[in-house]
């Protein structure tokens, strides 16, 4: 029993918690949880605690279903929203096989494979996310047959005694309750849409935070009567919810990505590792984008990237470095504006980092800044200045991953067989439906 161990059990037992609450996450990133009594909790640390696996998406084939959860120490936390007369708490686990080794469907054991192969190169990865979503006066749909949102603010919109002044505030509470610390939150450009912006912590913290995130703000929502929603894109004509994220790489106490002096002030290292961000970003798009909506945020304008590109301070590239205060070294760092709100952030985080590093060992060569707006730019201008676009759809998406030597070896088979699998069915299921945009067009051609 190790030290941090042994701070769980003793606060389970002085603050009489009744519930430890073991959570995880499947191949797409839903979080799953199985409640343990208190007394369970020791037997779990030791032995670990044995479940089927085989019916959670994309952990294991039916003919090695069991599997077992090793809770993580260092993730215990009390849940606020249960309220105090049965202190309810949870702690992240890793999943392993039944003789105890990591086990290769585990997507944060995929995350934590990646940043070991950052420490080896002597890299500590940091990220901070900004993670936008709508909120909406229910899960039903409107009269119209569209959502409904729960205002019709705009970004930055500050309306006094507003229902999303009230959630935030309680959400914002909430999450600094739970350990998660805020930077900004605000109105975005949609309607009912709100964005928060967490502080940077490394990045297996920031998943299981994100993990956290999404569940508050479903509580918090809950207990205010409306629906909070990380759907990429809920309306056609509103912008859709990203998860831009900044990373850095830290060696030591220095940043890895700064350089005083050099363009925008970034190193060598962060231009090798931008260059193989770039280069694998639509090989790794399926995980960053996996849904069918995914696609329509990506394609829709509004500020979401379409065209493999990086530039300083530019909202239509999809690797922005943020402007930068004169010579600050600590804050220099690139945010990838690619990825949506419905990701599993531990397989996000694994790709993006992974490409990066990959660049760096590769000494990739980064192509000069776009300085256009290239949502304004014709294809042919496009074409003609080498800029590529990100997969148009979820069918091409799967196409550039199932060619992708870099995603096999990221994620390692298993996974990566998973994932296919499940994206494939998604796509099948979707072709064979007949939308509302058909029936309108077409059912009275010709
Ligand atoms: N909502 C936009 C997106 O989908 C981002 C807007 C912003 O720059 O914050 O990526
Ligand atoms: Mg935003
Ligand atoms: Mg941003």
């Amino acid at each position: 029993m190790d030290r941090q161990q042994e701070f769980v059990l003793r606060t389970i037992e002085e603050r009489d918690v009744r519930f430890v609450r073991m959570w995880f996450t499947d191949v797409v990133g839903t979080l799953k949880s199985v409640a343990l009594a208190p007394a369970e909790v020791e037997a779990a640390f030791e032995e670990g605690l044995g479940f089927d696996g085989s019916s959670i998406e994309g952990l294991s084939r039916v003919y090695e279903s069991d599997m077992l959860l090793q809770p993580d120490p260092s993730t215990f936390q009390i849940l606020p929203w249960r309220g105090q007369e049965e202190p309810t708490s949870r702690m992240f686990c890793d999943i392993l096989t039944p003789d105890g080794e990591p086990s290769a469907a585990d997507t944060r054991g995929v995350l934590k494979r990646t940043l070991e192969k950052a420490a080896n190169m002597g890299f500590t990865c940091y990220t901070s996310p900004e993670i936008e979503f709508y909120l909406l006066k229910s899960k039903e749909l409107g009269a119209n047959g569209i959502p409904e949102p729960v205002d019709s603010e705009s970004y930055f919109d500050h309306t006094p005694g507003g229902i999303v002044q009230d959630f935030r505030r309680r959400a914002v509470t909430m999450l600094e309750e739970v350990g998660i610390s805020v930077e900004f939150s605000h109105h975005e450009a949609g309607p009912g849409q709100n964005e928060i912006d967490l502080r940077h912590a490394d990045a297996l913290q920031t998943a299981d935070n994100i993990m956290t995130f999404r569940t508050v703000i479903k509580e918090v929502a809950l207990a205010q009567g409306i629906y909070g929603t990380f759907m990429p894109k809920p309306f056609s004509d509103q912008p859709g919810s990203g998860m831009h994220t900044h990373f850095s790489l830290f060696e030591g106490d220095t940043n890895a990505f700064f350089e005083a002096g050099a363009e925008f002030q970034l190193s060598r290292t962060a231009r090798h590792f931008i260059a193989g961000v770039l280069k694998h970003a639509p090989e790794f798009t399926l995980v960053t984008n996996q849904f069918v909506n995914s696609y329509k945020r990506l394609w829709g304008g509004d500020e979401a990237p379409s065209y493999v590109s990086w530039g300083h301070n530019n909202r239509s590239a999809l690797v922005r470095v943020p402007l930068y205060k004169p010579n600050k070294m600590q804050s220099a760092r690139i945010e990838y504006r690619g990825i949506d709100s419905a990701t599993n952030p531990y397989l996000s985080y694994a790709v993006v980092l992974g490409a990066g590093l990959k660049g760096i060992e590769n000494e990739y060569e980064l192509s000069p800044a776009v300085t256009e707006d290239l949502q304004a730019m014709s294809s042919s201008e496009r074409r003609a200045m080498g800029y590529h676009s990100l997969p148009s759809s979820l069918w091409d998406a799967i196409n550039k991953t199932e060619d992708s030597e870099f995603m096999a070896e990221i994620l390692g088979e298993q996974v990566f067989e998973q994932l296919l699998r499940n994206k494939r069915k998604d796509w099948s299921a979707y072709r064979a439906e007949v939308t509302p945009y058909e029936l309108k067009n077409n059912l009275g051609i010709l």
